[in-house]
């Protein structure tokens, strides 16, 4: 073998828990795989956040020149405001808080920042193979061999289901399909060029997208998320909406599905007019029905593991979907060490499930319950709080931290 690395690690999916999982696992005796079905040529055109539990893991990674290449945006407030655009609650995100920032990055950015730091070969640590049109069809699990739709299988030393909220790796692990469950909302998704929000008659309380905070507009089951990305340069906005107040079908599995404005503005119908007129300035709307998946009993078997949205697919109403991810990235290099004898690798992926799925499983829980409306059907006054778990998700120290403060039983609410 001489200094040949002596592990190989499969990935299946490159997301992103599977990308920064090959950053994270970067090491000269290791060799890494990622399979990943599509192309790689486009990511959903969306913002998100890296919560300060992430931010803080991402920050040692040595790659802060790959991610200020996807413009990253620390976010500096939460503001919520009922349909009468009266501020109730306001939240300061200071880094003083969590130890780190909250920063917006657009998608495609984040994606592609994270892919060129794995490939990188100038980082420490071998850089990771990228094959994509490669899709998995199954897993052996105990025997580390995965195959590909064409018939072709390879074999490897740890196996890493980061294959999405649908995965087939799941599948594998469980024994059984546990299908993704649909959560009763939908997401009306759009981006807009900053240029074209300059003339709106929104407040500026409301709307002001060089100003780097998230602003919500609540009333009851139906609630806007916007903000700022991509240096301010994009305008971000999710909208929520049950199902049953859908005027159209929103499916399955795509992420990309297109959305009609007529619809959107049909669910937002008893919204203030300032608001119709930000969607009417989005270019184009995406709309995707939102899924989550319950705790999983397992995530290990053999020298497979399940990772990401595969693991503990959450709804968005935290944030905190991608932030998970790149904790189980963290947990993986902090458990499987410098490159654990091959026998050992089913123990080191058990000591990732015990430090991290109790942590998953309750932000999982925590996603659903901010999910609920916000305030009572006839009321203007908002109950929901976004921060009420921000302590409990953000105070995070990486997976071996949490293991000690699990056997001190400070692992808690
Ligand atoms: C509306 C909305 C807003 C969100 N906002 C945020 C936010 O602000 N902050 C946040 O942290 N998270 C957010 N999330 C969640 C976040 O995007 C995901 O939790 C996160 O991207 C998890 O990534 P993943 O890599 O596990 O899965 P994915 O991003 O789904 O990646 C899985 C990859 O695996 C590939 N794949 C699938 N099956 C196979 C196969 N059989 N073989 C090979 N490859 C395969 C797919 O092509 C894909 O590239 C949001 C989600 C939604 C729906």
């Amino acid at each position: 073998m001489g200094s040949q690395p002596e592990m190989h690690v499969v990935i299946v999916g490159g997301g992103i828990a599977g990308l920064a999982t090959a950053i994270a696992l970067r090491s000269p005796s290791r060799r890494i795989t990622i399979l990943e079905r599509s192309r790689m040529v486009r990511e959903v055109g969306a913002l998100l956040s890296l919560q300060p539990n992430a931010t803080k893991i991402v920050s040692k990674w040595g790659i802060d020149s790959f991610l200020a290449a996807a413009e990253p945006m620390p976010d500096r407030a939460f503001r919520m405001f009922n349909t009468d655009g009266e501020l109730v609650r306001e939240m300061n995100l200071d880094k003083k808080q969590f130890g780190a920032d909250r920063v917006m990055y657009h998608r495609q950015d984040l994606s592609l920042s994270l892919k060129n730091a794995a490939v990188c070969p100038d980082l420490p640590g071998s850089p990771a193979e990228i094959r994509t049109s490669s899709q998995v069809v199954s897993v052996d699990c105990e025997g580390g061999i995965v195959t590909l739709e064409s018939g072709e299988t390879l074999r490897g030393d740890v196996i890493i289901g980061a294959d999405g909220v649908h995965s087939a790796v799941r599948t594998a692990v469980l024994g059984e399909e546990q299908k993704a469950i649909p959560t009763g909302i939908s997401a009306y998704r759009m981006l807009i060029p900053t240029e074209k929000l300059g003339n709106l008659s929104a407040p500026k309380k409301l709307l002001d997208p060089l100003d780097p905070s998230t602003t919500m507009v609540i009333g009851h089951d139906r609630r806007v998320i916007m903000g700022p990305g991509r240096g301010a340069k994009m305008y971000g906005i999710v909208a929520l909406v049950p199902d049953e107040k859908m005027a159209e079908t929103s499916s399955s599995d795509s992420w990309v599905e297109e959305g009609s404005i007529e619809k959107l503005r049909e669910a937002y119908a008893d919204f203030p007019a300032w608001l119709h007129e930000i969607f009417v300035a989005a270019p184009d709307i995406g709309l995707w029905q939102l899924r989550d998946i319950d705790p999983l009993p397992r995530w290990v078997r053999g020298r497979t593991i399940l990772i990401g949205d595969a693991a503990h697919a959450m709804l968005p109403t935290q944030g905190q979907g991608a932030s998970q991810s790149i904790e189980d990235a963290e947990a993986l290099r902090a458990f499987l060490g410098a490159s654990p004898a091959k026998e050992d690798v089913q123990a080191a992926l058990e000591r990732v499930f015990a430090a991290r799925s109790e942590r998953a499983g309750l932000i999982q829980k925590y996603s659903r319950e901010q999910a609920r409306p916000g305030t009572d059907a006839a009321s203007k006054e908002v109950k929901l709080d976004p921060g009420q778990f921000m302590k409990y998700n953000c105070d995070y120290e990486g997976a071996a931290d949490w293991e000690e403060r699990q056997k001190r039983g400070e692992a808690t609410v």
